[in-house]
C-alpha cells in the first residue's frame, strides 16, 4: 500500500490534500462547499470544512473532525482521504449529509505540538454552559507542579529521565504518577505553561466547533460524529473512547460496530472533552436528536505501565523543550522524535494499520448506522 498518498509532511501540504476532495465530494454532494474559518492572526492557519446537505432529506450527517490535538490531525486526515476515496460512493447521499473537517488546531498541527498557539490542550477546553470548573480543580497536580512546570533548560536528557522515572514509580512518588494521570483526564487550569493545560477562557477553535456541533443537532435527526485521535489504546489497533453519555454498555458497542477495543469514560473524570460537551448541548437543548459522539485513536506505545510512564515522561519533556528549550541538540532532536513516536509515527506498519483498522470502523459505523444506499457497493483498500 502506497501510504505517502495519505499522509502528509506538512500542515500546508495536508491542507492542500483536503481541499483537493471536494470535486470527489461534489461528484455525489453537488451542492457541497469549502469553508475556511482562521486560526490566530500571524500565520495562514485555517480550519477547513466541506459540508454538504443531504440531497433530498437530512435524516442524518455523517461528521469527521480530525486535528483536535494538533500533530494527531495527519492521522486523521489521512483516515478523511481514505473515507472519501474508497468509501463516500456507498453512502446514501439523498438522506445522508457531509461535514469533514481538516485540522481544529492547525497551529499545533502545522508545529508538530498537541496543544494550541496558547499551550492549551483543546479536548479539555470545551465547556458546556453548566458545567463549573474550580479554579484548584486538580490538587495533586498543584502539589506536583514543582515536576510539571518548566524551570530552566534540559541540560542532559538521560539525566532528567531517571529523575523523572524515579519521580513516577518510587514510594511517595506514587503521588507524582496520580497528578499526571488525574491532570491527564481532568486538564487543570492554573498553570499555563503546564502540561494538560485546559486554558483560563475559551479558545477560538472550541467556539467554531461548538457552534458546527449545534448546527449539526439543529439540521440533522440523526448525527454521527468521529474524532481522529492517535496513541491510546494497543499498538497498531483503534480504540474508541466515549463519554459515559452513551447509553449502551461496552458490550453493545463491542457488538454494535464490531471494534475489539471500546472504552467508556465518565465525564466526572475527564474536563472539557468536545464529545462530552456534544452530548450535553445535545440533551439539554436538542433532546428529540440522535447522537453518537466518539472519539477513534490509533494506538503507538501500547497499554502496559512501562508505555504510560514512556508517555508521560515525552509529554512532560516535550514542554519543557517547548518552553526553556534544551542545551544539547541531540536531546532536542530525541525528545522531538519521541513525540513523533507517540503521535505520527512513521512506520509503514503502523500507517498501513491506521487506514486499514479505520476502514473497518467507518464500514462498520456506515452498516450499523444505516447510511449505506447498498452494503455491496462497498470496496476495500487495494493492496498495492
Ligand atoms: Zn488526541
Amino acid at each position: 500500500m502506497d501510504t505517502q498518498q495519505y499522509f502528509s509532511k506538512t500542515y500546508q501540504e495536508s491542507r492542500e490534500r483536503f481541499r483537493g476532495l471536494l470535486p470527489q465530494v461534489k461528484e455525489l454532494w453537488p451542492d457541497a462547499a469549502l469553508h475556511t474559518e482562521s486560526i490566530g492572526n500571524e500565520e495562514d492557519l485555517t480550519i477547513d470544512f466541506i459540508y454538504a446537505d443531504a440531497r433530498v432529506s437530512n435524516d442524518q450527517v455523517m461528521f469527521m473532525t480530525t486535528g483536535e490535538h494538533g500533530i494527531e490531525g495527519y492521522a486523521g486526515a489521512a483516515v478523511v482521504q481514505m473515507f472519501i476515496e474508497n468509501h463516500s460512493h456507498a453512502v446514501d447521499a439523498d438522506y445522508t449529509g457531509l461535514c469533514l473537517v481538516h485540522s481544529i488546531n492547525p497551529w499545533g498541527m502545522k508545529h508538530f505540538r498537541r496543544v494550541t498557539g496558547n499551550n492549551v490542550d483543546l479536548n479539555r477546553n470545551y465547556i458546556y454552559k453548566t458545567e463549573h470548573v474550580p479554579e484548584d480543580l486538580n490538587t495533586n497536580y498543584r502539589d506536583a507542579s514543582r515536576l510539571f512546570q518548566p524551570n530552566g533548560s534540559l541540560k542532559e536528557i538521560p539525566r532528567e529521565k531517571t529523575v523523572l522515572y524515579e519521580y513516577l514509580t518510587k514510594g511517595m512518588a506514587e503521588q507524582g504518577y496520580k497528578a499526571v494521570k488525574t491532570a491527564k483526564g481532568m486538564g487543570q487550569y492554573e498553570f499555563e505553561k503546564g502540561v494538560y493545560y485546559g486554558g483560563k477562557e475559551e479558545e477560538r477553535s472550541a467556539s467554531i466547533m461548538k457552534s458546527w456541533q449545534r448546527k449539526m443537532l439543529r439540521n440533522y435527526s440523526r448525527v454521527i460524529h468521529m474524532d481522529w485521535h492517535t496513541a491510546l489504546g494497543p499498538t497498531n489497533e483503534v480504540t474508541m473512547v466515549i463519554s459515559d453519555h452513551e447509553e449502551r454498555d461496552v458490550d453493545t458497542l463491542r457488538n454494535d460496530y464490531h471494534m475489539e477495543n471500546v472504552e467508556k469514560f465518565s465525564p466526572s473524570k475527564v474536563k472539557g472533552d468536545s464529545t462530552n460537551h456534544f452530548y450535553e448541548l445535545q440533551q439539554h437543548e436538542f433532546p428529540d436528536r440522535r447522537l453518537l459522539s466518539a472519539l477513534f485513536e490509533f494506538g503507538t506505545f501500547g497499554t502496559d505501565r512501562e508505555a504510560e510512564l514512556r508517555e508521560f515522561t515525552t509529554i512532560i519533556l516535550e514542554n519543557e523543550l517547548y518552553w526553556e528549550g534544551a542545551e544539547r541538540e541531540e536531546d532536542r532532536r530525541w525528545i522531538l522524535q519521541e513525540l513523533r513516536n507517540m503521535f505520527y509515527p512513521v512506520e509503514q506498519e503502523w500507517r498501513e494499520a491506521v487506514l486499514t483498522e479505520a476502514e473497518k470502523v467507518i464500514v462498520s459505523v456506515m452498516k450499523h448506522e444505516n447510511m449505506m444506499k447498498d452494503a455491496s457497493a462497498v470496496s476495500s483498500i487495494r493492496k498495492a
